[in-house]
């Protein structure tokens, strides 16, 4: 971390540079609870899938125990691993999970699909309270590249791939499916389509529902294909009943998906505006023209000054940006990012008119270094957390979506929801927030939260969340714009969708998993 960051973070958050570290402990310390799946079910899962995927080590528990949320890593890190499964087992078809989701029917045991394992909501934690235990399905071995059509320009793929295996398969063959979550690395294309993911550049590649064709879900009463066609008017779409499912239903076993050619060009570029306000209509004004670049992130001042601070101590985009305050007798500004990808005309065309659109909004080019820093850098700002909850400081993010009419309201109400209810238990707090995904009717908005870590840092998180969650709904936000629902947003889905909604949704649920043993706990409210 750098020096500026650490001053930073003692300034607005108290945090102690030479307080003691708390690193997590070490594996064989962590606290498991004995395995509890009946001999019966084992003998029956190993005989289909072959013993040695069926895991019930102390490594594969853990390591299932739950995803990568800040309650998750707190909890992991302090050893308590107690909703660890009792099983692990990895099908390598789809076949053989079909035999696993019948064994576990038959015997009442609790189905987890498990991708990268990176959910943020509690999704993939396993709740087995009721059940005669809990399997967590790994899918990682669902792994092929069943098909690239380049005339189509689809590619159906199996579940369990990670973002560079697919990446890596496509780029060639000359395309990209231009999918980059922050956590490409790791994350799955069914982890992505049941959680309805966003990457980084969905505002011009398309958020994975956009990119969806086709998929097919095995689910303990049968399979459901809902087959890859450019459109259709045959009913309503079962795709989207799907999509977002997020393990409730049953698995996704493989989905067909929209790609494009492999850009020949990439632009990436830093651009400074006065305020978060001014910004934003400039954004909006440039998605409403259709004019908006691959990527377009603003920052509001909190998080420019934070990423100033972590990035570029005294580098060239603060130096960009301090001038830039100078001339305009201002005290703070924001930054964006936009980058475009294609053909190197196509590029340069696009480039110079959303410049134009930009500077009629007020905002400064800052060329292209700061664009680049962030290319260069975009998976590694997660990998702070960890640095951060060693040096005790609580560190969080969130997200929604509104309308334009309706963004300030909602930027204003989260923020001040997250500010009040850590300020309110005495630890001061910092909340910062970007816009990151333009679409023509409004954004999302981001934020991370941070703060000193109270003794129950578990309570802090959960007062801290629930306000936030509550300023949302009454806002008119989404409860998640592209993180999901999991464990940790259920009980705002009654607000999202209603109570008719969720009876459709259980309607489904009920039909396609009579014995309700897909994912408990995630999705629909108790
Ligand atoms: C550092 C970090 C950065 C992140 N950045 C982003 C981001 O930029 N954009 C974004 O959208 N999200 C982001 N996330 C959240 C997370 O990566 C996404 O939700 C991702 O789509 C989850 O994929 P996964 O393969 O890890 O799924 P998992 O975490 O394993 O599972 C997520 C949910 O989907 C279900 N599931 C998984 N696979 C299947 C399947 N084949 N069939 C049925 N259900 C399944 C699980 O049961 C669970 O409910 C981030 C998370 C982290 C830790």
């Amino acid at each position: 971390m750098p020096d500026a960051a650490a001053a930073l973070l003692r300034e607005e958050v108290g945090a102690d540079p030479g307080a003691a570290r708390r690193p997590p402990v070490a594996l064989d310390e962590v606290r498991l609870p004995d395995p509890r799946l009946p001999g019966a079910v084992r003998e029956r899962l190993a005989a289909a899938l072959g013993a040695e995927h069926v895991r019930d080590d102390r490594e594969a528990r853990v390591a299932h125990a739950a995803g990568r949320s800040y309650p998750d890593l707190v909890r992991l890190r302090s050893g308590d691993a107690s909703s660890a499964p009792d099983a692990v087992v990895m099908p390598g078809s789809a076949e053989q999970v079909g035999a696993a989701l019948a064994t576990c029917a038959e015997h009442h045991v609790a189905v987890v699909p498990f991708g990268g394992g990176t959910s943020v909501v509690g999704g993939v934690e396993p709740v087995s309270d009721g059940f005669a235990g809990a399997v967590s399905v790994d899918l990682r071995g669902l792994d092929r590249v069943v098909s690239i059509d380049r005339t189509s320009l689809t590619s159906t793929l199996e579940a369990g791939l990670s973002g560079p295996q697919i990446e890596r398969a496509l780029a060639a063959e000359g395309l990209t499916l231009g999918h980059f979550p922050q956590s490409f690395e790791y994350s799955t294309v069914g982890g992505w389509v049941a959680t309805r993911s966003a990457g980084v550049a969905s505002t011009g590649y398309g958020r994975i529902d956009e990119l969806v064709e086709g998929l097919r879900l095995i689910a303990p009463a049968g399979e459901v294909d809902a087959r890859a066609l450019p459109a259709s008017a045959a009913g309503p779409d079962l795709r989207e009943l799907l999509v977002g499912s997020e393990g409730v239903l049953g698995v996704i076993c493989d989905a067909t998906l929209r790609v494009r050619r492999a850009p020949d060009a990439k632009r990436y570029e830093g651009w400074w505006f006065g305020s978060f306000a001014e910004g934003r209509e400039a954004f909006r004004v440039m998605e409403q023209a259709d004019a908006s670049p691959d990527v377009a992130r603003l920052s509001d001042e909190d998080e420019t000054r934070f990423s100033l601070a972590f990035a570029s101590p005294g580098g060239a985009v603060e130096r960009l940006g301090r001038a830039y305050l100078r001339a305009r007798h201002r005290e703070s500004g924001c930054l964006a990012i936009v980058g475009f990808e294609g053909t190197a005309e196509d590029v340069e065309r696009r480039r110079v008119r959303t410049a134009s659109l930009l500077r009629a909004g007020g905002g400064i080019a800052l060329g292209r270094r700061p664009g680049e820093l962030w290319l260069r850098s975009r998976y590694a700002g997660p990998y702070l957390r960890d640095e951060l909850l060693d040096r005790a400081v609580l560190v969080d993010t969130l997200e929604t979506a509104t309308s334009w009419s309706d963004l300030e309201s909602l930027y204003r109400a989260t923020g001040d929801a997250l500010r009040s209810s850590l300020a309110g238990r005495g630890t001061p707090p910092f909340v910062m927030c970007h816009v990151s995904h333009l679409y023509r009717s409004g954004a999302s908005l981001y934020f991370t939260f941070m703060a000193r870590q109270e003794d129950d840092a578990l309570a802090q998180w959960r007062a801290a969340k629930a306000a936030a969650s509550e300023a949302i709904v009454t806002a008119g936000g989404t409860i998640t714009h592209h993180h999901a629902v999991g464990r940790d947003h259920a009980r705002w889905m009654r607000a999202e969708v209603g109570e008719m909604g969720l009876e459709l949704i259980r309607a489904a649920k009920q039909r396609l998993d009579p014995a309700g043993i897909m994912n408990p706990g995630k999705l629909l409210p108790s």
